[in-house]
């Protein structure tokens, strides 16, 4: 394994943010996993963890090792009896790929996240989640470092803390993921409850390939493609409301739209809609900007840097709390700064 200095990591994150790391390291096997490790810890240094890239914001250089996770391979169950059949993924194959090899050899379940940026390591740690699915329904268990136990262990998907946009793997930094174990399906169900899907399928027969092809066309269509314009998806995640606050809300802005949660005394707020409704689609701020077509997606529209993005997301987050009276927290992992400064007080 080889360990480079003052790392340039402006392709290496897709808001393609100019950022320097002191040590860097791509790790394609668990010994080189822990070698780097070692390396970190030896040096009394911190490491970051990375994939694709896709999820985070470096605010400036990185004062110690980052570790990019590129292990490879996808290992199919023999086990063909049954409905459903075991995949286990590596945590460094690519995540849209991995959905197009699962939907090729007809194992179904993971067509509504196509074309979700990242690795495959990336995607349990938020519970990605599109167009009315989360992958956390199709993980059977996780493979693991625990970098404090430092021993290698497996994660059952019920320990795995899943939640809107967040897991274990999301709140604490005490597991690095080396490869996934998926459970996917071959009597396969559409999932069409998205007003956008159920719109399309209307009169469409869905099978999986078309549900598939229907989530790329929807998603090109609306979100920045990050090789072409540096960004991370939805910036903030969409906030989980006490009812009461919701009917206060609601008194003073009457269109504000809503979803039912699992707990029925909270509603999720869409958080496009409180930026759409305060002015911030097109906004630009210092090479930064809010995406003419979302107002959740910050893009990097003229060299800015990470500070600038930072500084942006700011702004929008302080108008929602003055206006609405809600805190955005962010969706994307800021590297470099304490997120809390999104809130000063
Ligand atoms: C255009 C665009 C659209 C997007 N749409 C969606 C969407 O619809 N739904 C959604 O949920 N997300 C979406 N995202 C966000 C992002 O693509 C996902 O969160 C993705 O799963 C991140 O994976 P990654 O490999 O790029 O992770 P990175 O960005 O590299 O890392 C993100 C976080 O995960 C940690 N991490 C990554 N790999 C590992 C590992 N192996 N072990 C431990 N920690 C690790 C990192 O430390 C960091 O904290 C979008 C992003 C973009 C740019």
């Amino acid at each position: 394994m080889k360990i480079q200095k003052k790392k340039n990591l402006t392709s290496l994150n897709t808001f393609k943010v100019h950022a320097t790391a002191d040590f860097f390291a791509e790790i394609t096997s668990e010994q080189e996993l822990e070698e780097a490790l070692d390396y970190a810890s030896a040096r009394s240094i911190p490491f970051e963890i990375i994939g694709g890239g896709s999820n985070i914001l470096f605010a400036q250089d990185f004062k110690g090792m980052v570790i990019r996770i590129r292990n490879k391979g996808i290992l199919w169950d023999k086990v063909k009896d049954s409905d459903k059949q075991k995949v286990t993924a590596s945590a460094g194959e690519d995540w849209h790929k991995f959905v197009t090899r699962c939907l090729e050899k007809n194992l179904y379940g993971l067509e509504n996240l196509a074309l979700i940026p990242g690795t495959v390591g990336g995607a349990p740690i938020q519970n990605i989640g599109a167009y009315g699915v989360e992958v956390e329904e199709f993980i059977s268990s996780v493979k693991v470092f625990d970098v404090i136990k430092k021993k290698w262990i497996s994660i059952e998907r019920k320990n795995c803390g899943f939640d809107y946009r967040s897991s274990i793997f999301k709140t604490s930094d005490r597991f690095i993921i080396f490869s996934v174990i998926f459970e996917l399906v071959r009597n396969w169900e559409p999932r069409l409850n998205h007003k956008e899907l159920s719109a399309k399928f209307f009169s469409k027969k869905a099978t999986a390939s078309v549900v598939f092809d229907e989530v790329c066309k929807l998603r090109s269509n609306k979100l920045p493609d990050p090789s072409v314009i540096g960004n991370a998806g939805s910036f903030f995640k969409n906030p989980i409301i006490p009812m009461n606050e919701f009917k206060k809300l609601k008194t003073k802005f009457p269109d504000i739209p809503f979803y039912k949660t699992e707990n029925s005394s909270f509603l999720k707020i869409p958080a496009a809609w409180l930026l759409d409704y305060l002015g911030w689609k097109g906004k630009t701020l210092e090479g930064a900007s809010v995406s003419p077509k979302h107002a959740l997606i910050i893009i990097n529209s003229g060299n800015a840097s990470g500070r600038n993005i930072l500084d942006l997301a700011k702004k929008m987050s302080s108008s929602v709390l003055d206006n609405f009276g809600i805190m955005l927290v962010p969706e994307v992992r800021i590297i470099g700064v304490n997120s809390n400064l999104l809130h000063p007080t």
